[in-house]
């Protein structure tokens, strides 16, 4: 019997956040210039306080839950889009991915008696000295009638905006800006993103400025250069004004702003399915002296509880 999830009593307190103008599409006419504006609002919070790591690491975190749901943005169809690095440092796995419609999670698994040896060595490390060396992969996934495409590459350069550059200089096409920060500010974690992305100058654009399309590329990245984090992480000021302080002389025009969500839905009836399909044999391997199972989100950093004798495997008939 399968409950549906607005009967499930039992889940537990996991919020249930939309942020509805988190993302702000634009793009600068006649020149071959679009981008996004990721601005996660009080949900950076939300998220990354719910799981115990160093300053340092949270912060890594929040840039790549900013930069996930830039690139997801720009998803045609249902799908998702996701980061992964692996690397050998203090932190050796960070997954984060976002839903085309914006819902969003992450999680990294660090090593927290490394991240401590590496803040006493170096009170401010860059995201490669958490990362160390390994590799990165940007997966998007639009559902089983489609092939997945993922991109790997080798970690590279300093920050994780150096990594992602990357990895667009060496797998895509097109060039790519990118600017991230996550800092803890007075009104707790803030994040966000700004991206450029140049557009191939065959794709049907006119470009009506005497500017060749080089110089409207530079033009527009020495603009989005002068944007502060402070300009970034603050609530207070919309993104329409930021975009316009920057762009304001170059064409901007403002798509249709998205909405960015907590996006775990993970919930005791999901997990019961998860649980149903494991053999008996498995079941009794999981269950722990007290004849419970325990089952833990690592996106949420929630456990669920669950008697063995509550759970029969559809495996046993
Ligand atoms: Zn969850």
């Amino acid at each position: 019997m399968k409950t549906p999830a607005f009967l499930d009593r039992q889940r537990p307190d996991v919020p249930d956040l939309v942020v509805p103008g988190g993302v702000t599409p634009f793009y600068l006419q006649g020149r071959p210039v679009r981008g996004r504006l990721v601005r996660p609002g009080v949900l950076a919070d939300v998220m990354l306080t719910r799981h115990d790591h160093h300053a340092a690491v949270t912060r890594l975190a929040g840039k790549a839950l900013s930069v996930v749901a830039a690139l997801a943005s720009a998803l045609k169809f249902q799908g998702s889009f996701s980061l992964q690095i692996k690397g050998n440092g203090p932190v050796s796995l960070l997954v984060a991915d976002c839903t085309n419609t914006g819902a969003l999670r992450f999680y990294i698994r660090a090593d927290e008696e490394a991240v401590t040896a590496l803040l006493s060595e170096k009170p401010e490390p860059s995201d490669y000295d958490l990362t160390g060396d390994g590799y990165l992969a940007l997966t998007i996934d639009q559902g089983p009638e489609t092939e997945r495409h993922q991109g790997i590459v080798d970690i590279s350069g300093d920050s994780l905006t150096d990594m992602i550059s990357h990895y667009f200089k060496t797998s895509e096409q097109h060039a790519c800006w990118i600017s991230l920060h996550c800092e803890l500010t007075d009104a707790g974690w803030r994040t966000g993103a700004l991206i450029l992305e140049r557009l191939a100058d065959d794709g049907g654009i006119h470009i009506e400025t005497d500017d060749t399309p080089d110089d409207s590329w530079n033009t527009a990245t020495i603009l989005a250069s002068t944007l502060k984090a402070s300009e970034l992480l603050d609530d207070a000021l919309p993104p329409r004004e930021l975009l316009f302080r920057l762009f304001h002389a170059e064409g901007l025009q403002i798509g249709q702003p998205r909405a960015l969500a907590y996006g775990c839905r993970c919930s005791r009836a999901r997990l019961t399915e998860i649980l149903q399909n494991f053999s008996d044999d498995d079941l009794d391997h999981m269950m722990l002296d007290d004849r419970l199972i325990t089952m833990t989100c690592e996106f949420c950093n929630i456990s669920f509880h669950f008697q063995r004798d509550d759970i029969s495997s559809e495996d046993s008939d």
